[in-house]
């Protein structure tokens, strides 16, 4: 293990999905942090190609470094879609480092992208946890939550005009109720006066119905 050393700048800890490798020292931008390291399995080998696990980190499309065992503590790092760190895959060499791409500062989560095939296969379906992902979720939930208050705030105000609406409607119903009431007082009493009274109460009972009625006045001595 080169490049773990009694003072390395990192230490495992607790981190959102489990475990993670956090910084205990500042690390320059550019300094190679960890190996990610393990044993080479050959896709040749039809025992090595069937390994299947989450730490595979393929170097080229016949070699693959298994990095499962426990030894390898840049297995911790966990994957982000805006990382401090990424992957300096040496080919050739067989060799993978893991090196700071910002400044990392003491108790910053070093993280690095695993890649698209790992994302699709691995994080996607439950859904990435990193801190940009965080972040944009957390965006879209504020977003949805202030759209809920304001479509409640229209649907209230919508229902107050209505009621508002619907309350003048009816105070508009009941004069009209009244009014055509009183108007049909008057001509029921005109009718009952014509047929049931005589002249001079007739005469009296329309004149106070309708008293700055000429009209009713004059139909009421016509009866
Ligand atoms: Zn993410």
């Amino acid at each position: 293990m080169p490049t773990i050393s009694s003072n390395k700048p990192y230490r495992v800890g607790r981190s959102r999905t489990g475990l993670g490798l956090f910084a205990t020292k500042p690390i320059k931008k550019g300094t190679k942090i960890i190996r990610y390291f393990g044993p080479l399995l050959d896709s040749k080998k039809k025992d090595e190609d069937a390994i299947e696990n989450k730490y595979l980190f393929e170097l080229t499309n016949r070699w693959t470094i298994d990095g499962s065992i426990r030894e390898n503590v840049a297995r911790y790092i966990n994957h982000a879609c805006r990382p401090n760190a990424e992957s300096d895959v040496r080919p050739r060499k067989r060799k993978v480092f893991i090196r700071a791409i910002k400044d990392i500062e003491p108790g910053d989560e070093i993280s690095y992208d695993y890649g698209t095939d790992y994302f699709k296969a691995y994080l996607k379906p439950i859904g990435c946890k990193c801190d940009a992902c965080e972040k944009k979720r957390k965006k879209k939930r504020a977003e949805a939550r202030a759209e809920r208050v304001r479509l409640k705030e229209r649907a209230e105000r919508k229902a107050q005009r209505k009621a508002e609406k619907l309350a003048e409607e009816r105070a508009r119903q009941r004069k009209a109720k009244k009014a055509a009431k009183a108007n049909g007082k008057l001509a029921n009493g005109t009718a009952l006066n014509g047929k049931h009274l005589n002249g001079h109460s007739l005469i009296n009972t329309a004149g106070r119905k309708a008293a700055s009625s000429k009209r009713g006045t004059a139909r009421a001595l016509q009866a």
